[in-house]
């Protein structure tokens, strides 16, 4: 069975991450999406078992598992047994970090291959972190993430103040 590992922060889950997890359906036989316990990204708006539930409750009925990790990918990815990693492109921005990241996993775990996917043009704008933003103003957000989280965002952002 071909499993991959999608990493990532998904605060929130937008709709670019849902169709490069359901794109790596199209591929491999099962997505692990590990939510990334990140020592770099303080101050998450969402709570962990939140964005967790927000990610299962988009994938019911698919191969996927929600999960965590924390240190390094490339040693989560062989404790579930797994040397595959699924990742999203969009800009040329992206590709310089994504190369980065690729060749030194590849270089700490020599069986570690990356597969990336290229975002739908029309998710190619599309970012958690800028989502927030136009969110936090007011913004209409409806169609880039799933429905399900648009309140909650709001919401989250209105207590935040
Ligand atoms: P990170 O914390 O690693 O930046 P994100 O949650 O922002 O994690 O993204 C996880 C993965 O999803 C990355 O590979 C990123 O490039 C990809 N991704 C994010 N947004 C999109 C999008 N709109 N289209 C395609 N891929 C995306």
């Amino acid at each position: 069975m071909r499993v991959a590992i999608y990493p990532g922060s998904f605060d929130p889950l937008t709709c670019g991450h849902v169709s490069i997890i359901e794109r790596g359906l199209n591929v491999f036989d099962k997505v692990i999406i590990a939510v990334a316990l990140n020592v770099r990204k303080k101050g998450a708006l969402f709570t962990l078992e939140e964005r967790i539930d927000q990610i299962e409750s988009c994938f019911t009925g698919k191969n996927i598992e929600v999960d965590t990790f924390e240190g390094l990918l490339v040693d989560y990815a062989k404790s579930r047994g797994t040397n595959i990693l699924l990742r999203g492109l969009r800009a040329v921005s992206d590709f310089e970090y994504e190369l980065q990241m690729a060749n030194m996993n590849r270089r700490i775990a020599e069986d570690i291959e990356t597969v990336f996917m290229m975002t739908e043009e029309s998710h190619f704008y599309i970012s958690s972190s800028l989502i927030k933003e136009v969110a936090r103003f007011g913004g209409d957000i409806s169609g880039m993430v799933p429905e399900h989280i648009v309140d909650p965002l709001y919401k989250k952002l209105r207590e935040e103040g």
